[in-house]
């Protein structure tokens, strides 16, 4: 491992590679420090292509071994050229990192292993988080899968999908009665009531943001170790966006991918919930929290706590932040499964249809290589497109029967 400690993002700080996660002196987040230059001696292109098919081939660049309790396969997941969904678009060579093939079928399979990995190796026997389901399935699974007791605290409306998702794998789950930012403050205080907890989100956060890198490692990897012009991502808490960035940054830094101009990065969030970009448009140096009303709640975050980090990261690489309707979102979910075979959740809805307004407004451009991040899948949110979708046609189980309903209609069709 090549971990040099933990850095305060604010004062520069070091601290011990231990579970922490607050700057005791500015209250900054803090951020995992690596030794870049021992990193670009030891790792190659052909020594990742040699290392296992998901996160753990980029172990040099995480902050915990992989010793196999943990590991359910995340990442490593479908890297797919869109060219329908591009025609559509007005845009040129668009990709679709499709990430609902996750073990869970999101990408917090990703930064759930690494989490719980370092949890392991710091001696926690508990897994706890603070979710919007995706967060909670991961946990759930990853947990069962180690033999580590697990406790997982949710917003009580929930989708009935990412419930059962989680209740199947056999944690104590705890239905808050409030929003997410409801649960993440309550889990803020049990960290402090119950330190041999491991709240991967809370106390284990350090670690555990950094799995999200591994979708930038990936998609320059299978781009041919080179980076996109551009990528759109969803925001929730604004953390997986500025690990993104951060992965890029390192590619180059440790000699894997070559100069050029950094990758920009847009972001996408729901109209119900678009703190940041709302902070974006309004050219705000803050970000101003919000009461979340959207059906994409994986990433209702009304309070992020990477909110300005992700405004940064966007502004500084001349990308843009935009927010969508639900009507538009579900829209987007059904344009994608309908182009491209993917079926995705909400937040990946509000990332395609994001991209079509980004496209339409020029800011993601036809001379771009572009890749969209699509990190959950549709099946966990089935209610929000279940009313926008034709049902089927019923028919007795005759020629006559079929003919008549649909037949002809059906050999029109081009
Ligand atoms: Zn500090």
């Amino acid at each position: 491992m090549f971990v040099d400690g933990l850095r305060c993002r604010e004062c520069g700080r070091a601290y011990p590679a231990e579970a922490l996660h607050v700057c005791e002196y500015c209250f900054g987040p803090l951020e995992v420090a690596y030794d870049y230059e021992a990193i670009a001696a030891a790792t190659s292109r052909e020594s990742i292509a040699a290392g296992p098919l998901s996160i753990w081939r980029y172990a040099d660049l995480l902050p915990a071994h992989n010793d196999g309790a943990v590991d359910l396969g995340a990442g490593f997941t479908p890297l797919v050229r869109a060219d329908r969904l591009a025609a559509e678009l007005g845009l040129g060579e668009l990709w679709i990192k499709n990430d609902t093939t996750n073990p869970t079928g999101s990408f917090k399979d990703r930064v759930v292993a690494v989490a719980l990995a370092r949890a392991r190796e710091l001696g926690f026997k508990v897994a706890a988080c603070a979710s919007t389901g995706n967060l909670a399935n991961s946990v759930a699974a990853h947990a069962a899968r180690a033999g580590m007791r697990h406790i997982v605290f949710v917003p009580a409306d929930l989708e009935a999908g990412k419930i059962v998702m989680t209740s199947v794998y056999g944690p104590h789950l705890v239905a808050v009665d409030g929003s997410y930012d409801d649960v993440n403050r309550l889990c803020a205080e049990l960290t402090s009531e119950h330190p041999t907890w491991a709240f991967v989100n809370v106390n284990l956060r350090t670690y555990y943001a950094e799995g999200s890198k591994t979708l930038a490692f990936e998609t320059a990897e299978q781009l041919g170790w080179q980076a996109p012009d551009h990528v759109v991502v969803p925001v929730g808490s604004g953390s997986q966006l500025t690990k993104i960035a951060k992965g890029f940054e390192e590619l180059r830094k440790v000699g894997l991918v070559e100069g050029g101009p950094a990758v920009r990065i847009s972001g996408a969030q729901a109209m119900g919930c678009s703190p940041v970009a709302a902070a974006f448009t309004g050219h705000h140096d803050y970000v101003r929290p919000v009461k979340p009303a959207t059906i994409a709640k994986s990433i209702a975050i009304g309070n992020p706590a990477d909110g300005w980090y992700a405004l940064d990261a966007v502004r500084s690489s001349g990308g843009a932040l935009a927010a969508v309707s639900d009507e538009e979102l579900v829209q987007g979910i059904k344009l994608l499964a309908r182009t491209e075979g993917i079926f995705a959740e909400t937040a990946g809805g509000v990332t395609i249809a994001t991209l079509a307004k980004l496209a339409a407004e020029g800011v993601v451009r036809p001379d771009e290589r572009v890749v969209a991040y699509v990190t959950g899948h549709g099946l966990k949110t089935i209610e929000a497109v279940a009313p926008a979708v034709a049902p089927p046609v019923t028919i007795s189980p005759s020629l006559e029967s079929f003919d008549e309903a649909l037949g002809a209609d059906f050999e029109e069709q081009p």
